[in-house]
């Protein structure tokens, strides 16, 4: 922990703080420069920190308190300092391999889930994606199928092979949901629900987590290490788009997230080109985007007919448009050294 002081601190106030910091048992260091002095605290508690950040920043002439340990560690690059591949049933992801998940935002019906899975198996998808429980932004929206979409989903496993990537969104679903799903997701409302994330953790099942669209990077990362606290190293983490002043797309996709967290982290980064434009004929491009910048996978919405979707029809693609993204795909993939 650093804490700065302010440019007008008196010999007297730094005396100050050395006297606090011996009072609990900290060494120091005190740096003196032209304009200001800075002390460095030795031996603060790691879980401690918080708390005394806080407690010196209001000493006087005191400016700022500066943890210097991150506050997420189990999944930080300090624990794996290599990339780590997470399993979504028999599907990698990270290493080394891109991952597409691709399917419905919800499941509206048995048939349409199996002709969705089908259709983005035979194209090169490796999981299949589809909401029962749907977070939607007005109550009167479709608020999907609860536990019959689950049954749709095991349908299309069932037919296809491909593995299910489904969402949570509170706990009393969990438990139905990880019967049933290869990988849970938490959608980006419920980033920062921390119950749900700490239940989730518990079931050491793969989650994906999608960052919250008013979330910075670093809550993103605390939100992961809630899920890897309580048991779980299995995470993928999602980057959705996040909203900004621009309206020309839904969101707007964070790529620079992509290359932050895999500086932070080892978890495999996936990108979701679709909720971050929320114009179908946008996705491929931003899809590619996301690969070039070192996306280890894409999630995609597909919809067999997006003019019928129940949710997020505008920015679903066919069939026919997501095998031909899938092409670019692997030409990009390859051309920055990973496989599809
Ligand atoms: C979804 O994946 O359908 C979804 C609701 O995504 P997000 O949580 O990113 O909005
Ligand atoms: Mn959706």
């Amino acid at each position: 922990m650093i804490i700065i002081m302010r440019s007008d601190s008196t010999e007297k106030d730094i005396e100050g703080v050395v006297e606090r910091l011996d009072e609990r048992g900290y060494g120091h260091h005190i740096s003196r420069g032209e304009q200001r002095t800075i002390i460095g605290a030795i031996g603060a508690p790691e879980g401690e920190k918080d708390v005394i950040a806080g407690q010196f920043l209001v000493l006087p002439g005191v400016e700022r308190v500066v943890p210097i340990l991150k506050s997420y560690k189990l999944i930080s690059r300090e624990h794996h300092p290599r990339p780590q591949p997470v399993m979504i049933g028999r599907a990698q992801v990270g290493g080394g391999r891109m991952a597409v998940i691709a399917g419905p935002c919800s499941v509206e019906s048995r048939e349409q889930m199996v002709q969705t899975a089908r259709a983005v198996k035979e194209a090169g998808a490796v999981a299949l994606r589809g909401g029962a429980y749907k977070p939607r932004t007005s109550p009167y929206s479709f608020q999907g199928l609860g536990a019959e979409g689950l049954e749709h989903l095991v349908a299309a496993r069932d037919e296809t092979g491909l593995p299910i990537v489904t969402e949570v969104m509170d706990v009393r679903q969990l438990e139905g949901v990880a019967d049933v799903a290869d990988c849970i997701q938490i959608g980006a409302r419920n980033m920062q629900n921390y119950d749900l994330l700490k239940e989730a953790g518990r079931l050491r099942k793969p989650i994906m987590l999608k960052r919250g669209f008013a979330s910075t990077i670093e809550e993103w990362l605390k939100a992961a290490e809630y899920i890897a606290a309580s048991g779980t190293l299995d995470i993928i983490l999602c980057e959705r788009g996040i909203r900004t002043f621009e309206t020309g797309t839904r969101f707007t996709l964070d790529l620079s997230a992509i290359a932050v967290a895999r500086r932070e982290t080892f978890l495999p980064l996936v990108a979701d080109p679709s909720h971050a434009v929320g114009i179908a004929s946008l996705v491929p491009p931003m899809a590619l985007a996301a690969v070039a910048a070192g996306a280890d996978g894409l999630l995609i919405e597909v919809h067999p007919r997006p003019d019928q979707a129940l949710s997020d029809g505008p920015q679903s693609l066919t069939p026919a448009a997501f095998a031909e993204l899938m092409r670019d795909v692997r030409k990009v993939a390859e051309a920055v050294g990973s496989q599809v």
